[in-house]
């Protein structure tokens, strides 16, 4: 029987989420919901429309298709999503892109199929597949049916999670995953709450839980400005890790990503800046520092 999963979008040739070249599979649905999310598309399990004004050229073909959520006036085409149900109709005729159906029902055979043109660049760059989100672990037996294929064709395989998810999830695609890339976000469990809508605890516990497998783990911490990047944060960060006592666990620091505006207005959701640039080098290398100091563990950004 196959297995289906809502994809977003399936990135090749990407240069992130892993070493080397990789594919990354962006699957739909979170149970989080972080105030800086750069992949707000993704949040919701269901498809949505994403509308894109400046491509709007007012044909007004999706008027002609569903007049009770769009219409055209000189200025604009206005959409009104309240009681849309994101069939794709009027995206499908939209002639210039300006409508968009997010999220789409894909099997893990013809994912692979996908994944398995750049096979030769996995091997040349030491890159593979990587399954992102969205929280790919809402997703297991799909990531664990791809990633499958992707083992017995020699495909390295990676997860990028917040492990705000059951453990049996993650139980379901260890044995077919060789790295997680997991995020820690907050160390303060009413901080976490704020910021994220959920608490840290089963995070935490997955996390422990998972050094303790024979899988490669990078720990990976996004710093918000203005959140997460006090002395005091940053030392609490270090004693979750201390807690995890394994060697083998490197700590990846991300730099804020300032750019995640228009995704939020293109599906209609508001967006909150934390700040107009990202971090310079010299801050993120101090930033590490601390951490590196504090653990042991190798830091990078
Ligand atoms: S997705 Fe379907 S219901 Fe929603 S606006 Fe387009 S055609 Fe109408
Ligand atoms: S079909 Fe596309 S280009 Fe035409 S009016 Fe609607 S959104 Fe604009």
């Amino acid at each position: 029987m196959s297995v289906k999963a809502k994809v977003t979008n399936i990135s090749r040739c990407s240069l992130h989420d892993g070493p080397g070249i990789r594919s990354v599979i962006y699957l739909k649905g979170c149970a989080l919901r972080c105030k800086w999310c750069h992949n707000p598309e993704t949040l919701i399990a269901g498809s949505q429309i994403a509308y894109l004004p400046d491509k709007c050229i007012k044909c007004g073909r999706c008027v002609d298709i569903c007049p009770n959520h769009h219409t055209v006036n000189e200025n604009d085409m206005v959409f009104l999503r309240d009681g849309c149900t994101s069939c794709g109709k009027c995206a499908e005729a939209c002639p210039t892109g300006a409508l968009s159906l997010i999220g789409e029902d894909r099997d893990a055979e013809s994912v692979f199929e996908e994944i398995k043109k750049d096979v030769e660049y996995y091997k040349m760059s030491g890159g593979g597949v990587t399954f992102s989100g969205g929280e790919c672990l809402l997703s297991p037996d799909f990531v664990a049916k791809t990633a499958e294929k992707c083992k017995a064709e020699g495909i390295s395989t990676a997860v990028e999670s917040a492990l705000f998810v059951p453990w049996e999830n993650i139980e379901k695609v260890l044995p077919y995953i060789d790295l997680f890339l997991t995020d820690l976000k907050i160390p303060d469990r009413e901080k976490h709450i704020s910021y994220t809508g959920q608490p840290n605890d089963i995070i935490i516990e997955n996390l422990k839980r998972l050094v303790m497998t024979d899988k490669q783990v990078t720990v990976r911490i996004p710093i918000i400005p203005g959140v997460n990047d006090s002395q005091n944060d940053l030392e609490s960060f270090a004693e979750i890790l201390n807690s995890l006592e394994d060697p083998r666990v490197t700590v990846e620091l991300l730099k804020y990503n300032y750019l995640a505006g228009t995704k939020y207005s293109m599906i209609g959701e508001k967006y909150t800046s934390f700040s107009e640039k990202t971090q310079e080098d010299k801050e993120m290398s101090r930033y590490c520092n601390i951490i590196s100091e504090k653990t042991g563990l190798k830091c990078s950004f």
